[in-house]
């Protein structure tokens, strides 16, 4: 009996997990490198983006939407049970889970000194919070890569263990010099460890101590900033790194590597109309005539290349004397005009391309040449609207919660408002429903009781004590309709008249829908074995039949 008690016991089963899956991106334990196999490095897509003016216009339009109305704290729930810490989003008098009556609202002094922080600069460039979340959103949308880094302060006890700390500033991460520090799993934290103080230095033994300060502690380091051949080395908390449209374990993927065609070949249509207008070097034409001296037209070439640097309209024009007045003389067109080549369609193509991707419309771009005014408008605000619904969920649901758990929040959320204000009417509407349910919910017996936010709370009232008359009558059995003329014994059979009445006056039949008449003779056999029964019945007939 021992034996077996011993066996199921959870201390004598080996522990055995399932492999990781290994990442073929992460090429070595360490700094990992973005991958670049397209060979486009991080300041080569950076240059085309700000180059490009439909990425820029997609850019600051949908980062202008996104951060349109700031942002906002809000409560994370109405109470929460100080017990069981169960979170109740509506108000109650006790815990749901586990009927305790200590619940507390949330509390106003977590967020004093995080919302004093972000109302004034929050670091020495004289940023704002939210022109850092700007920036933020642009590397989103360049490089599919962000950082946010917090500036901490440490305060360690006297054994150099970090007891808590303040964030003193918050900055913007440059996506061309952070990079992961990861182990060959792509994990952070297992393969290098720096010092608090001293951040450009890293082991990978996690036992060391820091060599310059002498016997202070090594923390894991998570990220590693790289700028000017230097190495910065950054511990978990301290930075965060989320990407928006290819989340990955490691880095996103940029969508200029996606849009490149498309975008460098509106940057060389720009160039092109540009130098066409500014220094045509090629002559747009030029007006030949038929002659058997080539050695003339070399010369005259010649002549025209060095013209066309001086003048670039020039148009050259060459006579040549002809006996009998025989020759023809033709306009050679050098330079296709805009109007021939597409020009306007194919750039609309290639910008419709890229604002697509960025879930940009053309209308929110001030350009209704296609839509013909204002007539699609609602269609085209819809798209929008969905792309900056997509990025605020990720502020709201990667970003936020970790800057509300570094400044110690955990009864406040902080989020990004919708950028289009609520429909007042909707609001109205929606609130006549909650009043009407609440009605109901009055009448099916529950009390109702409205917080100082107009949440409704219902409470179940204890039912009434029995009279104590009841008791000492005892068994006697009480008619309800003693003192009527009603028979209770009838009492059934008047019911079921009523609700028969009741029902005939509530859904008049007006329609048949359904043939009434039972199909096939198969119930007749009911009770017998199946091949007793004749199924080959034609259901039509008997239709005609019934
Ligand atoms: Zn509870
Ligand atoms: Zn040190």
């Amino acid at each position: 009996m021992v034996e077996e008690k011993r066996r199921f016991s959870i201390s004598n089963l080996f522990r055995q997990t399932t492999p990781k899956p290994a990442d073929r991106k992460v090429f070595n334990p360490g700094i990992q490198e973005k991958d670049n196999s397209y060979m486009l490095t991080a300041p080569v897509i950076y240059h085309i983006a700000h180059q490009s003016i439909i990425v820029r216009t997609c850019v600051t339009q949908l980062k202008n939407e996104i951060f349109r109305r700031g942002y906002t704290w809000e409560e994370k729930f109405v109470l929460k049970c100080d017990d069981c810490s169960k979170e109740h989003k509506t108000p109650a008098s006790q815990c749901v889970e586990c009927g305790s009556t200590n619940l507390s609202k949330p509390d106003p002094n977590q967020l004093k000194y995080a919302s004093s922080f972000m109302e004034g600069y929050v670091n020495k460039s004289e940023q704002l919070f939210i022109d850092v979340l700007k920036e933020l959103e642009d590397d989103l949308n360049i490089m599919d890569d962000a950082y946010l880094v917090m500036v901490k302060e440490y305060f360690l006890d006297n054994d150099s263990e970090v007891m808590m700390h303040r964030i003193k500033e918050i900055y913007r991460g440059d996506p061309v010099g952070m990079h992961i520090y990861a182990d060959e799993m792509g994990e952070r934290g297992n393969k290098g460890f720096t010092c608090l103080r001293h951040r450009d230095f890293v082991v990978e033994d996690p036992i060391g101590t820091c060599e310059q300060c002498g016997g202070s502690e090594l923390y894991p380091v998570h990220y590693v900033n790289r700028v000017n051949g230097e190495e910065q080395y950054f511990l978990e908390g301290e930075v965060l790194h989320f990407s928006k449209y290819t989340p990955s374990r490691l880095y996103g993927l940029s969508p200029m590597i996606t849009l490149w065609n498309s975008v460098t070949t509106l940057i060389a249509m720009d160039n092109y109309i540009n130098s066409s207008y500014t220094k045509a070097r090629m002559p747009r034409g030029l007006l030949a005539v038929q002659t058997r001296n080539i050695e003339s037209m070399k010369s005259f070439w010649k002549g025209v290349k060095e013209k066309m640097e001086q003048d670039p309209h020039f148009i050259p024009v060459m006579g040549i004397e002809s006996e009998g007045g025989k020759g023809s003389i033709e306009w050679i067109k050098f330079m296709d005009s805009l109007k021939e080549m597409d020009y306007v369609s194919v750039k609309d193509d290639l910008r419709d391309r890229v604002s697509g991707f960025y879930g940009v419309s053309k209308i929110f771009m001030a350009d209704n040449s296609s839509s013909g005014g204002l007539n699609n408008e609602g269609m085209q605000i819809l798209v929008t609207n969905r792309a900056v619904e997509m990025a605020q969920t990720i502020w709201n649901n990667y970003v936020f919660p970790f800057v509300t758990k570094e400044f110690g929040i955990s009864d406040w959320v902080l989020k990004l408002p919708p950028s289009e204000e609520e429909d007042e009417i909707a609001v109205l509407r929606k609130r006549e429903i909650e009043v009407n349910i609440a009605a109901s919910i009055k009448n099916l017996g529950f009390e109702i009781d409205m917080d100082d936010e107009g949440r409704f709370s219902y409470t179940k009232p204890e039912p009434k004590p029995e009279p104590e008359t009841k008791e000492q009558e005892g068994d006697v059995e009480l008619d309800p309709y003693a003192g009527t003329d009603i028979d209770a014994s009838q009492l059934g059979q008047m019911q079921e008249e009523m609700m028969n009445q009741g029902k005939k006056q509530d859904n008049p039949a007006t329609t048949r829908n359904k043939p009434s008449m039972d199909s096939g003779p198969d119930k007749r056999f009911s009770g017998l074995p199946e091949a007793a029964g004749n199924q080959n019945v034609d259901k039509r007939t008997e239709r005609r039949v019934g």
